[in-house]
């Protein structure tokens, strides 16, 4: 048996991590199984810094806890949408971008992000749509008795990308984010709308985890 502790609490990830690396010899924890709240700051300028950031933190915390779980490894997911026609952006930000204009701490909403989104994508033609999810997942060996220099050392970096385009208005319960907004290349319908299953197949995410377990399987 192996234990993963994922490090998010976002329920959505911890459910689309769930659906591709679930495995009956995979036990998986996240935050909300964990008896503290560690927020590091993300203060990284790529998603791999970010995602490092997060697992590096929950596996110092897991290595030097007594009672830490039974987790060997902490896999953390840093992700977020690149708009071409935005330079790039939201990109790193994409978690707090309607923040960014009010300097108010923390994420904002989803539908804040939106907003902020159709608004600066008022008018663009279906030709400056193009856009893209991009997720990083790093793997860090929880290592009792060691420095987290060695287990930063051992962490391990998966890279996931899907290309697709920007709707002009949102459209599609499911999912989480930029789903409303987002659809991927070769559909005509946005992620919101698609369903867990085509997500868990072509998603930023599905990709890097099925990098991850290609390495593992390895
Ligand atoms: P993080 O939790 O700091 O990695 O922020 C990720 C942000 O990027 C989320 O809050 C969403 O706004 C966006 N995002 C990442 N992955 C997805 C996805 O699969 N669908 C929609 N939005 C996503």
């Amino acid at each position: 048996m192996t234990t993963v502790f994922i490090a998010t609490g976002n329920a959505h990830k911890v459910e689309e991590i769930r659906a591709v690396l679930g495995s009956p010899e995979r036990i998986f924890l996240s935050q909300c199984d964990a008896p503290v709240r560690l927020e590091p700051e993300e203060t990284g300028s790529t998603f791999r810094d970010n995602a490092r950031i997060k697992s590096l933190t929950w596996a110092t915390y897991l290595a030097m806890e007594v009672c830490n779980l039974g987790v060997q490894w902490v896999l953390a997911d840093d992700s977020g949408l690149e708009v071409d026609a935005l330079d790039g952006a939201p990109g790193v930000h994409s978690a707090r971008f309607a923040a960014l204009d009010t300097g108010r701490p923390g994420n904002s909403s989803d539908a804040e992000n939106n907003a902020k989104l159709l608004r600066l994508m008022a008018g663009a033609l279906p030709e400056r749509r193009t856009a893209r999810f991009r997720c990083a997942l790093a793997l860090t060996p929880v290592l009792a008795g060691t420095e987290p220099s060695a287990m930063a050392a051992a962490t391990r970096d998966f890279d996931g990308v899907c290309e697709g385009r920007l709707l002009d208005r949102p459209s599609g319960a499911g999912g989480f984010g930029y789903d409303p907004l987002f659809v991927p290349q070769g559909f005509d319908r946005p992620f919101a709308e698609l369903g867990t299953d085509v997500k868990n197949r072509l998603s930023h995410r599905a990709r890097a985890l099925e990098a991850l377990l290609g390495w593992w399987n390895r």
